[in-house]
This record gives C-alpha cells, structure tokens and sequence, in this order.
C-alpha cells in the first residue's frame, strides 16, 4: 500500500472525477428525504497543493489549476464562461476555509460531499492506510454527519449495505496498485452490493492507459445486473500506452435521470481545458440501457 493521493490530488482524473461526483450529490438533493454516501476509499480528505507531494508531480497544475484562468492562456475556453456545474463545483473549491488566496488546499472526495451534503445526509467514509485515515478523522471530527472507518472498503459494503435512508451513492475509487486484480475485487464488491441495496447509485473511477486493460471491466458493467450504466471518460493522451495515465474514466451504476445531459456540456468544456498538447476525447455514452436486453456474457 504505497499510494498516496497527496502526489495527484487536483490532477485532471480528479477534476472528472469529482466533477461527476458534485452532479450525482445535486442529483440526490433533488428530493427532500435525505441520503448516504459511502466512499469506500476516501483518502485523507483534504491536499495541500503546495505541500512536498503535489509539489513533486505538480500534476494539479494540468488538472484543476488550468480551470482557475479559463479565459486566457493557451487553452483558453473560447465561449469564455464555464458550464453552470463546472462554475459552481469550482466556486466550491475556492471557498473552502484556507482558499481566500487562491487554490492553496484540494479537498477529496469525502470533504467535497460534506460540504454538497444537506444537515440530514450522512456519510461512511473507508481508508485502509492508517496514517490517511487518521488525518480524515481529525479534518472531519467535528462533522457528526461523517463517519469514518479505518478498514477495507470493499469489506465494509457487507456491513454498511444497504443504508438507513434507503437511497444514496456509493463512489468506488481505489489506487489500482493491484492493476488487474483490482477489477475482480470491484465486480465482486459490486454483485454483492447490488444484491443488498439493488437501488443504490454506484460510481466507480478507473484510469485508462491501455484501452485493452480496461476493456473486460466495461463489458462486464454491461451484464452486472445493475438497471443502467453510464459511462463518462475523459482522455488527454491516446489510450495506447501502459506506461502513463492517459486519461480516466467514470462509470456509474442505476445513474440518476438525466444524468448524461447534466455532464454533457461539463464535460466538453474539460475536453477543451485539459487538453495536453491535442485536443482531448471525451465519451458520455450508456454501457447498460434500461429495458435494453443485456449482451451476451462473454463467459
Ligand atoms: N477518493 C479520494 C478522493 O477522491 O479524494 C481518493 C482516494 S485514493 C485514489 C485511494 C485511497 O484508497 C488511498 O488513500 C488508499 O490508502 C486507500 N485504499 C487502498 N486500498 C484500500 C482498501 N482496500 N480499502 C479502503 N481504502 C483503501
């Protein structure tokens, strides 16, 4: 377990990854009863982007820091404003307490949701590193909505599926250390979950290097018994090479409604901000329609 997020906190997987998160939390608030997130790999929940390990990689820079000046530069956005989601997730950053000067801290995933949550909501927050789960503990302690657990995630669906409020999300997002494996232990966790909370909304981040690498995972999500899956991926570099991260991608389980027109616009304004050097791809597209028969199992 040598991964640590502090070195990638910001970098343009994230900007995906949690812009997708902010829509699926707005998408929740759309009811008045509340709901629970569990993220079963939650970090330390907040970055210091000029701290050692951002510093080293500065990978935040080519991720949410080419958001920070849209209009000028290089990459600039030509119709100039950002997407209403894109604007709002960013006004969200910039106001977090320590960010008045500007994008000094990145908050993960677990402190984007406790700052999108209503008072009602809650949260179950997994982080095997000790070290990692300490610091989320003390950002969140106060937070009695946030409950964090020191333990697998994976595991801890078993025991905190499915949740009080009977509606709510499940973001999925793992290192990846264990490459393929990696997979194996995500469709497990999910048959199982699906199995005790078949209704629940579950996002699973996966990077994208080689196309190939990532191409049974997407197949499965085809027949994983889940009512609809959508898939949205955003690509800065080919997918040809196994030695970088060339892009990333979000899949998400029973998506709420409409879901794929809320980030459509979003996710063309990334493609247009992100780009490295050519112009990034990006899919929106449904692995797994409702009422559609299911391909056939490739086993
Ligand atoms: N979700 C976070 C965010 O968006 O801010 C980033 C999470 S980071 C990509 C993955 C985290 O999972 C690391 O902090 C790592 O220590 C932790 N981890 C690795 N294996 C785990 C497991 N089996 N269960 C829970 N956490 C795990």
């Amino acid at each position: 377990m040598n991964y640590r997020h502090a070195y990638h906190a910001g970098n343009f997987a994230d900007v995906l990854k949690h812009v997708v998160l902010a829509a699926l939390i707005d998408a929740l608030k759309a009811k008045p009863t509340p709901f629970a997130v569990i993220d079963t790999h939650a970090g330390s929940g907040c970055y210091a982007l000029e701290g050692k390990e951002a510093e080293k990689t500065g990978e935040w820079r080519e991720g949410v820091g080419r958001l920070l000046f849209p209009d000028v530069g290089p990459h600039a956005s030509s119709g100039g404003t950002l997407p209403p989601l894109l604007r709002h997730w960013l006004d969200g950053l910039l106001s977090l307490p320590g960010n008045e000067q500007g994008l000094k801290l990145y908050p993960g995933s677990p402190l984007q949701a406790a700052r999108a949550m209503r008072a009602n909501d809650s949260a179950q927050l997994c982080e095997l590193q000790p070290e990692e789960a300490t610091r989320l503990r003390e950002l969140l302690h106060s937070d009695k909505r946030m409950h964090v657990h020191q333990r697998d995630g994976y595991e801890a669906l078993k025991a905190l599926l499915p949740p009080k409020e009977k509606r709510g999300l499940v973001l999925i997002d793992p290192p990846y250390e264990a490459q393929e494996a990696e997979y194996r232990l995500i469709e497990q966790a999910i048959k199982g979950a699906l199995v005790r909370w078949p209704t629940g909304v579950y996002a699973v981040w996966y990077p994208i290097k080689q196309r190939s690498q990532v191409q049974p995972f997407l197949r499965w999500l085809g027949h994983c018994g889940a009512r609809r899956v959508l898939r949205a991926e955003l690509l800065v570099h080919p997918d040809d090479s196994p030695l970088r991260l060339n892009g990333s991608g979000m899949a998400i389980l029973n998506a709420p409604w409409k879901l794929d027109e809320t980030l459509r616009e979003p996710l063309r304004a990334l493609s247009r901000l992100l780009a490295q050097g050519r112009p990034a791809e990006w899919r929106l597209d449904w692995l797994l329609e409702e009422g559609a028969a299911p391909p056939p199992s490739p086993l």
